[in-house]
Parts: C-alpha cells; structure tokens; sequence
C-alpha cells in the first residue's frame, strides 16, 4: 500500500533539496538539479540555508534560556542535522521534550538520530501534514510527549513558503496558535523576495519548473503568521539580525524574514 509519506526519488523534495545546499548526503539527482538551479538564482543559497539554520539554534536557545520553554513542537524538521533542536534545548535544560513533524519519508528514516535524548527529556517524530493541523494536534505520539497546558515552543522554520496562499497556510497556523496555552512562544522564518526581487523571482521559476511549490512572501504576509502574539525584541527581522552571535556586514543578504512572537 503506498501512502503520501512514501519516499519518491523521482520528483525533488524540500527536505532533500535543504539537505543539499547544507552539504549533506542525503539527496538524489533530482534534488541536486533544481538544487543547482536555484542556486545559479541565488549564487548565496548555500549561505542563506546556514543562516537559517543559525536562526534555529539561537531561538532555540533563548526561547529555553529567557523563556522557561520546555517543550517543542518542531513542524517541517528536515533531515537532522547537527546539532539538531532538541540537542541545542537540551545542553541548556536537559528535561526538554521535543516532538519533531515532517512529511517527508527520509526525514522518518533518519528518526532514530533524531530521537537521541537525554534521560531526562525526550525527542520523538511523527508523520504529519503541517496542512493538516488537527492531525498533528490530535496524535498520540504529540498528546503522550508535550502537555499541551504548559506553554509550547511552536516552530516553524523554512516550511511555510512550501505551502500555497490556496492551501491557507495562516489558517493552519492559526489553528496551532489556538491550541496552545498562555506562555507559548512561536517560531517562524521564511524567503522572501523583498530582499532581491529578481534573485528570488529566477529562484522561484526553477523550483516551480520542476513542480516544487515555493512561494516567497512579503513582510506582512509573514507578519500575518504571529496573530495577535506580539513579536519579542528585535521583531520580524531579516534572520542574521535576529540576536546575532557575531557582528553580521550586511544582514540583508539571506533573504529571510525571521521572528518569535510569544501568546499573551
Ligand atoms: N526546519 C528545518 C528544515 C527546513 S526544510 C530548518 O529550518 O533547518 C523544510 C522541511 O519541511 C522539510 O523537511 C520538508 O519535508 C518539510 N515539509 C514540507 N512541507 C511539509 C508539510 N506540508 N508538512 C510537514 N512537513 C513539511
């Protein structure tokens, strides 16, 4: 019996594609051909994927750290790679649990890595659409890992630009938002082509050439995913600015828009 999370090597993926432009192994021809393509688009693709990434293990971090956050609700993963977030929320608070969400099958695969917790905390994965909200909310992998009337850490980075204005990416992300209590905290980052309009449009016709949905959105647009959460310092940011470890030279140059706003 097949099902949607069945692996196809035939048709690019985004976990796959992701998984390129960070230097893994876990990728197939098709993924490195559009994966080349958007990056003869954007010649900083690669860069831009690290300060993504960089963006996943600072707000971990302070999230844990300044916002007593001891639970995560990863949706859109990707392959693990290292550290992964529950290893970042772990060296910090070694009780935190994480349920990790994604619906690509290779991501799955590579779930034991990603299920490597400390005693105290646990990490677990499940198969779920981020389209389909209630599925996640209602599975029994997520109801026996977090309790979902202390505050959650909601994480959305880089998955929503994988999901078309016509599927109501803010409805599904409103429906999250709702289930969550007081003290939650959401985490979003997203490509946008406010950056370099023509660099990101090239971007978008390879990877919709190769019939991948890949939508850039505005600022606002991004902005609409928090609700009525109000943004914690700096705001939505471009993702370098976002509390940088280091100085950045121009932090405009990863076309991302980054923020975590946390539920009154
Ligand atoms: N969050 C990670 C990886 C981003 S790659 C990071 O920022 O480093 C995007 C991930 O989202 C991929 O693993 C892909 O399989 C997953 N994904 C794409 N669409 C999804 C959907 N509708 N539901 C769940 N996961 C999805």
């Amino acid at each position: 019996m097949t099902s949607e999370f069945d692996l196809d090597t035939s048709v690019p993926h985004s976990a796959r594609l992701y998984n390129y432009w960070l230097g893994g192994k876990d990728n197939f021809a098709v993924d490195r051909a559009v994966g080349d393509a958007m990056i003869r688009a954007i010649p900083d693709l690669q860069y831009m994927a690290g300060e993504n990434r960089k963006f996943v293990h600072r707000a971990a971090r302070d999230l844990v750290d300044q916002e007593g956050i001891r639970q995560f609700l990863d949706i859109g993963t990707g392959i693990p790679t290292s550290p992964n977030l529950h290893e970042v929320a772990q060296r910090i608070a070694p009780q935190t649990r994480v349920v990790y969400v994604d619906n690509d099958p290779l991501v799955l695969v590579h779930a034991r890595a990603l299920m490597v917790s400390t005693a105290q905390g646990l990490s677990r994965c499940l198969a779920a659409d981020l389209r389909k909200p209630r599925s996640i909310l209602d599975d029994p992998v997520l109801l026996d890992t977090v309790d979902l009337s202390e505050p959650v850490g909601l994480t959305l980075m880089a998955i929503l630009m994988l999901i078309a204005d016509e599927d109501d990416p803010w409805g599904a992300v409103a429906e999250l938002r709702d289930a969550m209590p007081s003290g939650s905290c959401l985490a979003i980052t997203h490509p946008s082509a406010d950056f370099n309009p023509a660099e990101m449009a090239a971007a978008v016709n390879a990877a919709t050439g190769a019939g991948m949905t890949f939508v850039p959105r505005s600022k606002e647009a991004v902005a609409k995913f928090f609700g009525d959460w109000p943004l914690l310092e700096p705001g939505l940011v471009p993702v370098s600015a976002w509390r940088p470890d280091t100085s950045v030279s121009d932090a405009r140059a990863a076309y991302y828009w980054a923020g975590v706003a946390r539920k009154p």
